[in-house]
């Protein structure tokens, strides 16, 4: 695969990954969306196959697979209507450590990741006061001799009871010392295994879709010195420059589910018949599945060309905030729009619909909510006074 992969280089992705798809349907995703478990067969069925260490570079195990192939992959699961939520972290959360990481961090952690021995797919950013304002988040780690102490709370931090290793943000230098507004966070690696066992505790969070959310409390957890990613007090900066890959990947998400609901919508337009003939000849039935299509559609050339700008190592912030918030309206109106289209079957479990619908409807809202990404475009791009 090369770096710059046309659309058609990734037809035998997509292929592969629509044959590992079929070996869980509906009734697969069903069962396990009313107990809220974990898809673990599925998880690793695609750890396997390599899908999750794509962006890993070849000379620590993975396949070194470009922004758009792993954009691919997302996409291709969720139009598949599989559910990348319960694993897509991995694919972005490594970008931080392979960025700013040292050589011991990157040797010690990707080739295992890559293999599928470990995984790193959790993520604890948020907090129940701080929410969206990052710099205002509470967890501390106070240096004590070789290690950290920290303590704190961190909220919906998903799949950390599925996950081997965390990926944390917190404040190692008290806000009012720190030399500027964006310093004084660090990020650090912590084996939650051994934490586990001393000062870390973790509590699911049930949300309206399966989503393996959680709450994570420290309580003295002693984390070593070499846990550190980068340079101490420069996490926020490492955390941001993830995100662009993070929204991205997100928005494919977002296309691929858009397509299934504009695929289940035709097929059943097409098939079901009232008054005589299919619904689908009405026109008020077919507007709405047209109008979703253009929208997924146009989403999509804004996801292709954040990935390009991402993989061409040029700035896609903008970019990358349009894309997902595109992609996300995109989702969420293809999912109205199909429960709509099927009628009162659209909230019948065994339609897979509603389970989709629940589950799409988390994307204008995280990783980033959409008041956050139209500050971004006001401030950034159209250069309007910074709102907060
Ligand atoms: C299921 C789920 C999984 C998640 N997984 C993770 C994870 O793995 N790791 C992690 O760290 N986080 C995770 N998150 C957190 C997610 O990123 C946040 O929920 C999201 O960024 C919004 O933050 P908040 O919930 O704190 O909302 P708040 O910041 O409290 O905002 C509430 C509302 O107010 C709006 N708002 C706030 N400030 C402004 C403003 N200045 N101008 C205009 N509007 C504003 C927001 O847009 C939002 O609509 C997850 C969330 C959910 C629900």
């Amino acid at each position: 695969m090369t770096r710059n992969a046309t659309q058609d280089d990734l037809a035998p992705i997509r292929e592969s990954v629509h044959a590992l798809c079929a070996n869980f349907p509906g009734e697969y995703w069903r069962a396990l969306d009313r107990k809220r478990a974990y898809p673990e067969e599925f998880v690793t069925a695609l750890t396997k196959a390599g899908f999750l260490a794509a962006l890993i570079p070849e000379e620590y195990g993975g396949s070194g697979l470009s922004m758009t192939a792993a954009a691919a992959i997302m996409e291709e699961i969720q139009a598949c209507g599989c559910n990348g939520a319960a694993c897509h972290a991995q694919m972005y959360t490594m970008g931080t450590l392979l960025r700013h990481g040292s050589a011991e961090q990157k040797e010690r952690y990707l080739p295992a990741i890559a293999r599928g021995e470990l995984r790193l797919q959790a993520f604890g950013v948020t907090e129940p006061t701080s929410g969206t304002d990052t710099l205002s988040l509470r967890t501390t780690a106070v240096r004590d001799g070789d290690d950290f102490i920290v303590n704190g709370q961190k909220i919906w931090t998903s799949r950390a009871e599925h996950s081997d290793l965390l990926l944390l943000l917190a404040r190692t230098t008290p806000r009012e010392q720190a030399k500027s507004r964006t310093t004084g966070l660090t990020v650090f690696i912590v084996d939650m295994r051994a934490a586990k066992k001393n000062g870390l505790t973790i509590r699911p969070v049930r949300t309206m879709m399966n989503h393996a959310t959680t709450e994570v409390f420290f309580e003295n957890l002693r984390v070593p010195a070499d846990a550190v990613v980068g340079k101490e007090g420069e996490g926020f900066r490492y955390i941001l420059s993830g995100m662009n890959a993070e929204r991205i990947l997100i928005a494919a998400e977002c296309i691929g589910d858009a397509k299934w609901f504009i695929g289940k919508a035709t097929a059943y337009a097409g098939e079901r018949v009232v008054f005589g003939r299919p619904i689908g000849q009405n026109q008020g039935v077919q507007f709405p599945i047209a109008r979703a299509y253009i929208g997924m559609r146009a989403a999509e050339l804004m996801v292709r060309e954040a990935a390009a700008l991402y993989e061409a190592g040029k700035d896609c912030g903008a970019e990358a905030n349009m894309a997902k918030h595109l992609a996300a309206e995109a989702s969420w109106a293809a999912a109205d729009m199909c429960v709509q289209t099927h009628g009162g079957f659209g909230f019948a479990e065994e339609f897979d619909i509603e389970r989709k619908f629940r589950e799409t409807r988390l994307y204008t809202v995280a990783p980033i909510s959409t008041n956050l990404v139209l500050s971004y475009i006001a401030e950034h791009v159209l250069g309007l006074p910074r709102s907060y």
